[in-house]
C-alpha cells in the first residue's frame, strides 16, 4: 500500500495549503466562537471547492476519491483550521433512503451550507435503545403532525431541517414503527432549550420540543415503516473515523503537547502518540478498502472503539501536560469524554461486535 500522493492529489494539497496560508490568523479561536462561525465556514470551504469532495457532481459535490476528504483534513489540521463540516452520516442517509426527488431537492443545500441540518433520533428515554422513541407522527389529511421531545440534537438551534425519526404505528414490532421524515425547523410547534456541555460550550446542541409541528406528506422519506433502516444507514456512517475526520486533528494536538513539554514526555502523552499513529494508518487502510467497494457492516462498531480510544487516549494526555492551568488542554480533555457517548455508546458497539462480529449469544 502506498500512503504518498498521487501527482493529482499534491496539485489538490498544494491549492489548499495557498488556500489555507491565505486566511492564517482568522480561524475561531473558543469553542463557541467555532460554533458560531461554522456555518459561514461550511459555506467559505464550498465556496473555494474544497468541500463535498466525494459526493455526486449532480448534488453539487466533486465525485472524487475519498481519499480527497483526507487530504482536507490533514491540511485543515496542520493550518488549525475548523474541522470540516461533519455531514457525510446525513448524506448518506437522505442519499441511500429518499427519492430521486428527495435528493435533488434536499442534498444541494445540505451539501453547500445553504441550508443546515439536525438529526432528531435520541430521546430522554431513548438513546441506546433508540427502538423505544415516542415521538409520534400523525397523518392528518395532507400532513403530518408531530409532539414528543428530541435531546442531545446537535446545531438544532441554527437547523433549518430536522432529519427526524417518529413513531407511525405503535401495532407493529418497534422497529418496524418508525417512520424517517425532513421537518422544517422554522415554525410554531417547535421549542427549543439550549444545552451547556461540560467544556462551557452552549451553542452545539439543545433538546427540541414537537407540540403539533408540521411537515407535507411528502416528506416521509421512503415508505412508513422504513425509519430504521434510514436509521442504521446513519449511525453507521456516525461511527467512521473515515468519514468524520478526526483522526488527523488528534496528531496535530499530540505534537503540539510533544512541543510544549520540557522534559520527559509523561507515559500518557508517549500512549496518545502510538494511538493517533495507529488510527491514522487505520483510516488509510478502510479508505483503501472503500476504493475496493469492501463494505464493512457491524465492523464500524469497532472503528468507533478505536476512534474513542483515540480521542480519550489524547484528552488523558492534555489534563497529564497542561492539567488544569491550560484552558485549551483542559477543554479537550473534557470533549473527549463525549466521544464514548455520540453515535452509540461504547458499551452498545461492544454488543454489536460480540453478537454480529463474534457470534456471541446475549
Ligand atoms: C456530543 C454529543 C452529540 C450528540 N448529537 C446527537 C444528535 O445530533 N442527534 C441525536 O439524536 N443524538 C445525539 N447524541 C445523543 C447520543 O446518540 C446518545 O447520547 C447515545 O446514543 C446514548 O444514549 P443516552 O445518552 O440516552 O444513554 P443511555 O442509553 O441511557 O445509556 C446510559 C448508559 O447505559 C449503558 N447502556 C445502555 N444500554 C446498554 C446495553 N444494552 N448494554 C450495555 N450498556 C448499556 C450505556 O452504554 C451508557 O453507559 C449526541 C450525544 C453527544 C454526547
Amino acid at each position: 500500500m502506498d500512503f504518498r500522493d498521487a501527482p493529482e492529489e499534491a496539485a489538490f494539497r498544494d491549492r489548499l495549503r495557498t488556500w489555507l496560508a491565505g486566511r492564517a490568523g482568522t480561524f475561531p479561536k473558543s469553542g463557541d466562537e467555532y460554533w458560531s462561525r461554522s456555518a459561514q465556514w461550511h459555506r467559505d470551504l464550498y465556496g473555494a471547492g474544497f468541500f463535498g469532495l466525494s459526493w455526486p457532481t449532480k448534488y453539487g459535490g466533486h465525485d472524487l476519491p475519498a481519499v480527497y476528504d483526507v487530504i482536507l483534513d490533514e491540511e485543515l489540521a496542520r493550518a488549525g483550521a475548523p474541522a470540516r463540516p461533519s455531514l457525510g452520516y446525513l448524506v448518506e442517509g437522505l442519499g441511500r433512503h429518499g427519492s430521486e426527488e428527495f435528493r435533488q431537492r434536499f442534498l444541494p443545500g445540505m451539501i453547500t451550507g445553504d441550508e443546515r441540518w439536525c438529526q432528531g433520533f435520541s430521546e430522554p428515554g431513548a438513546g441506546s435503545d433508540l427502538a423505544s422513541l415516542t415521538t409520534t407522527a400523525t397523518l392528518e389529511g395532507d400532513e403530518w403532525v408531530f409532539h414528543g421531545h428530541k435531546v442531545w440534537t446537535s446545531y438544532s438551534d441554527v437547523a433549518d431541517w430536522c432529519l427526524l425519526l417518529a413513531r407511525t404505528d405503535a401495532t407493529v414490532r418497534r422497529h418496524k414503527g418508525i417512520s424517517a421524515f425532513v421537518v422544517n425547523m422554522h415554525q410554531a410547534g417547535i421549542e427549543q432549550r439550549p444545552l451547556q456541555m461540560i467544556n462551557g460550550v452552549s451553542n452545539e446542541f439543545g433538546q427540541v420540543l414537537f407540540d403539533g409541528a408540521r411537515a407535507p406528506a411528502d416528506h416521509l422519506i421512503g415508505e412508513a415503516g422504513e425509519g430504521w433502516a434510514l436509521a442504521m444507514t446513519v449511525v453507521g456512517h456516525e461511527r467512521e473515523p473515515s468519514t468524520l475526520g478526526f483522526s488527523a486533528r488528534y496528531g496535530k494536538l499530540v505534537r503540539a503537547m510533544a512541543a510544549q513539554v520540557e522534559g520527559p514526555p509523561p507515559a500518557e502523552l508517549l500512549w496518545a502518540a502510538v494511538e493517533t499513529e495507529m488510527l491514522r494508518l487505520h483510516v488509510r487502510r478502510r479508505l483503501s478498502e472503500r476504493l475496493d467497494e469492501v463494505v464493512h457492516g457491524p465492523a464500524g462498531s469497532l472503528d468507533k472503539l478505536l476512534m474513542t480510544w483515540t480521542e480519550q487516549s489524547v484528552g488523558h494526555a492534555a489534563l497529564a501536560v497542561g492539567g488544569t492551568r491550560d484552558p485549551e488542554l483542559l477543554s479537550a480533555y473534557l470533549y473527549s469524554r463525549a466521544q464514548s457517548v455520540m453515535g452509540g455508546t461504547s458499551q452498545i458497539q461492544k454488543n454489536i461486535i460480540a453478537t454480529r462480529i463474534l457470534g456471541l449469544e446475549a
